[in-house]
């Protein structure tokens, strides 16, 4: 197809911007979509790649002038700066850009590694008022492409819903960017610092409207916390709902949310919640309160009872792995788990999720972390920290290749879970568990787990 730019500099051209995603969950990523929108809509041309689901098209990166890559979290910041180097080898002089939360937590390493810009924050203005300056002293020309328009990997390359037999193609999208909160060791606060904000409802509703008509039957929301801005969630799922009354779907949200939502939680069923996911992360107070999670064992027990009493499944994350849980914490999340019937709530993954402390992060506030002296390892994009029972550190590692092959092999989150916990009470000289399979009832989930 041959379009004609008329009369914009060379960065207009079809696919001299190109956008890389490296990792967003197993969803379509949104570090992709809204800036292709927001540069469409500005003029540019931008092409698209998702190395989640594509491979890196050499033709597609010698062609551009300048390469965004979104790096929201910590594993696609690793893959992206593994792709740094074959992008340069491939077009040695493309200005290059890293975007997204860890992209400015981790700017003295990427800009010394050959990034030339470094943004987070609102990622789709940034990235077009860096393209605009790019194109400031370009000289105006007009050129001819024969270049298709930049395409979206389908859905269905992505995860799916799934409870039982039922099966939804996932759309994604997210109503607010930010967190009011502060727990410190989430990524967000030192990019945001308290502060989130509200995307437009016809925005939102556009993004959802698209999908749908590419075969979406369910939205994950992929808020950092769906219920900060409460009225303007629910004004979206209204719309929604009486647009597409089958469509389903679900949100993160906080336990404390939870608790001071809970009226809305029948109304969130009606409109088609399948799931909640929610930081629980420890169950120790030492723990929740070195995290500033705001919220208790006895909060996390009541927003069970909660969601739950309206149908919904809640789905807990977990840090286990962190420098105060001990050997008896993490048994102790373990018989919550098989106590409160959650085994299938909890992707595996999240037995083996370790204290992840980046550059910046809110921790390293906190006296406890002081304590520690912890040394920043550039490379891996965090500080390194030891357990000081070396049995957690021993643990840490077989948990972790057990998850991760039974992941790999298919094996049931049930008997992955029991496996996990017969180790860590045989290291602590306890019986092995006594199983209880038939308590632990299906839930609906992503077929992507989460890794972070
Ligand atoms: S963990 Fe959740 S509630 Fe806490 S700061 Fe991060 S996004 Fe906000």
């Amino acid at each position: 197809m041959g379009t004609e730019t008329q009369g914009s500099s060379a960065m207009h051209a079809p696919g001299a911007i190109l956008l890389i995603s490296c990792y967003e969950l197993g969803h379509r990523p949104i570090g992709l979509t809204r800036p292709l929108r927001a540069l469409e809509e500005a003029g540019f041309a931008p092409d698209v790649i998702d190395i989640a689901v594509e491979s890196l098209d050499v033709e597609k990166v010698e062609r551009a002038r300048f390469i965004g890559i979104s790096v929201p979290m910590h594993t696609a910041l690793r893959l992206g700066v593994h792709l740094l180097h074959g992008i340069r080898h491939i077009n040695p002089d493309v200005s290059i850009c890293m975007y997204g939360l860890y992209a400015t937590l981790n700017a003295d390493y990427l800009l010394s590694r050959g990034v030339d810009f470094c943004i987070s924050g609102e990622a789709s203005t940034e990235l077009m008022a860096l393209a605009q300056s790019l194109v400031e002293g370009e000289q105006s020309e007009t050129q001819e492409a024969d270049f298709p328009i930049a395409e979206l990997p389908p859905l269905e390359m992505y995860a799916q819903f799934e409870d039982e037999d039922e099966v939804r193609t996932v759309g994604y999208t997210e109503t607010t960017h930010g967190c009011k909160h502060l727990c410190t060791h989430c990524p967000i606060p030192p990019v945001y610092d308290g502060r989130f904000f509200a995307v437009q409802r016809d925005i939102v509703l556009a993004e959802i409207h698209e999908q749908v008509v590419e075969g979406a039957t369910h939205i994950t929301f992929g808020d950092p916390d769906f219920l900060n801005g409460p009225t303007h969630g629910l004004r979206i799922l209204r719309a929604m709902h009486e647009t597409f009354p089958s469509l389903t779907f679900d949100f993160t949200t906080k336990v404390e949310h939870i608790l001071k939502n809970r009226n809305h939680f029948p109304e969130l069923a009606q409109l088609g919640c399948r799931f909640v996911i929610s930081a629980v992360e420890a169950l120790d107070e030492q723990v929740l309160t070195i995290l500033e999670k705001h919220h208790t064992r006895a909060d996390v027990e009541e927003a069970i009872d909660i969601v739950h009493g309206t149908g919904i499944a809640l789905r807990p994350t977990w840090v286990p792995f962190t420098p105060w849980t001990t050997l008896d914490d993490y048994l102790e999340i373990l018989q919550f788990i098989d106590a409160r019937r959650l085994v299938y709530h909890v992707d595996p993954v999240q037995y083996a999720v370790r204290l992840l402390i980046p550059p910046g992060s809110y921790l390293l506030n906190r006296l406890e972390v002081k304590a520690l002296s912890l040394k920043l390892d550039e490379a891996s994009f965090s500080y390194t920290w030891a357990h000081p029972d070396p049995r957690m550190d021993e643990l840490y590692k077989t948990v972790n290749d057990l998850v991760e092959n039974d992941a790999r092999t298919g094996v049931d989150a049930l008997e992955t879970f029991y496996h996990i916990w017969t180790l860590a009470a045989n290291m602590q000289g306890h019986p092995p568990p006594k199983q209880r399979r038939d308590v632990h009832l299906p839930a609906p989930r992503l077929t992507e787990a989460w890794f972070c």
